[in-house]
């Protein structure tokens, strides 16, 4: 990619080369977007190679696309891992990888502090398929030794969790699922890979929702699998998707055929194929632009973060700061290990006067938008206890990290001074 030598290519590199080269037909330099649902065979042959696994090659675009190739080459390649897998958003991505894992009756065990969606996709969604969460404390890793059973098949956390600013003990965790034989899976998606790799730490998959920091405007719902290729699939004969012999295709076993990135083609041959959530190739292509500028992005995010967080800090009528950025704060020590870059730009703070004035808070604000996504361009917040946990009781609101005086921000790349500025003609209003 940049010449003979054996360095490997930089981060930033990766990020704008990694997958892609010029059209070979046209020269295009940018990925073009192939925008169409199917792909012409040579022959006969060639069409029996590709549907018998014996050959790579595009053939349905639910399946796979040259777009979203080079989506998946580069995020695997920022990742540190074998390969990855796209898919039509972050939620399809955490189905897929536990269709893989899991058959009815199987557990799960997984971090409490998660974001909102992936607490009611384990809660109600999964138990139809009886496949039953465990929830253990990222607080406490003997929690997560506890919830291990002989049905357990995986263990989930979020790098850095949403919203609290929650930094999860990732080696701690991959020590623990190492110990039980299960792999570790990582949403590393308010983190992304410019902040920390989870798989550096241990981790066998990971798990993105593109449509917050990797793609980064705001524009596009998408998601990722990227396969670690550390798991031995084969070993006690627990995930019968790797390492038995498949019908639909010819016998073929797939951890014996794909060996260090199985996953990645189980995710795709068997998931992608039979549950069907495919990532559109122009999200993609609008993914992947936004992946070109992730390092410079993400450094603006983090930076302006931190500013909010003193400022905020600093203010009367807020109570508490969870920015674990901030000198002092319970996961300080924690992000300077797994993310020494920064802290990312997603946190919690709570007004002394509670409800009500978070109520006027997000009323008043005119820069930032008042709606439930993060890792934009622009800056976000919510108040969760009248907007995403509204249904909840007060008890389970404070439960969820979501009492009444909770304020949640996603901060932007716009000037930091204008940012603050509107966030006290808010409090003040
Ligand atoms: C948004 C989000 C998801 C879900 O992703 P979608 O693309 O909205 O399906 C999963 N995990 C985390 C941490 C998220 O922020």
């Amino acid at each position: 990619m940049v010449g003979n030598n054996e360095r490997n290519p930089g981060f930033n590199t990766l990020a704008i080369h990694a997958g892609a080269q010029p059209d070979p037909t046209t020269g295009a330099r940018a990925t073009p977007i192939y925008q169409t649902t199917s792909f012409v065979f040579d022959d006969v042959d060639h069409a029996a190679s590709l549907f018998g696994l014996q050959a790579f090659g595009n053939i349905y675009t639910r399946i796979g696309n040259p777009t979203n190739a080079v989506l998946e080459e580069r995020v695997a390649a920022l990742e540190g891992g074998t390969a990855g897998l796209a898919i039509a958003s972050g939620h399809a991505a955490q189905f897929i990888v536990m269709h893989n894992l899991m058959t009815p009756g199987d557990e799960f065990v997984a971090s409490k502090k998660l974001y909102g969606g992936s607490i009611n996709q384990f809660n109600h969604a999964y138990k139809n398929f009886g496949w039953n969460v465990v929830w253990a404390d990222p607080d406490d890793l003997s929690s997560f030794e506890r919830a291990v059973t002989p049905k357990t098949k995986c263990i989930f956390i979020e790098s850095i969790a949403n919203p609290g600013g929650v930094i999860t003990d990732i080696e701690g965790v991959s020590k623990i699922a190492k110990k039980a034989g299960v792999p570790l899976i990582v949403d590393n998606t308010l983190a992304t890979p410019y902040l920390c790799k989870p798989i550096d730490f241990g981790a066998d998959i990971v798990v993105h929702s593109l449509t917050k920091f990797l793609g980064g405007h705001g524009n596009s719902i998408g998601g990722m699998i990227v396969d670690g290729g550390t798991f031995n699939w084969s070993r006690e004969g627990r995930y019968p998707m790797l390492s038995e012999p498949r019908p639909e295709y010819q016998g073929i076993v797939l951890h014996e055929t794909f060996g260090n990135f199985a996953f990645a083609i189980a995710c795709r041959v068997l998931g992608l194929r039979d549950l069907g959530p495919a990532l559109s190739p122009f999200n993609a292509f609008l993914i992947l632009t936004g992946i070109e500028t992730l390092s410079l992005r993400m450094q603006k995010h983090c930076d302006n973060a931190l500013k909010v967080a003193e400022w905020l800090a600093k203010r009367p009528e807020i109570a508490w700061v969870s920015y674990p950025g901030l000198p002092g704060d319970k996961y300080h020590n924690l992000v300077k290990k797994y993310c020494p870059k920064g802290a990312g730009a997603v946190f919690t703070f709570g007004l002394k006067d509670g409800y009500d004035a978070g109520v006027k808070l997000v009323s008043n604000v005119k820069l930032f938008s008042h709606l439930a996504n993060i890792g934009d361009t622009r800056s976000l917040i919510i108040h969760p206890a009248s907007t995403t946990h509204r249904q909840l009781s007060d008890a389970q609101k404070v439960q969820a990290g979501a009492g009444p005086d909770v304020i949640r921000v996603s901060i932007g790349l716009e000037e930091v001074d204008d940012i603050i500025q509107d966030l006290e003609e808010g409090l003040a209003g």
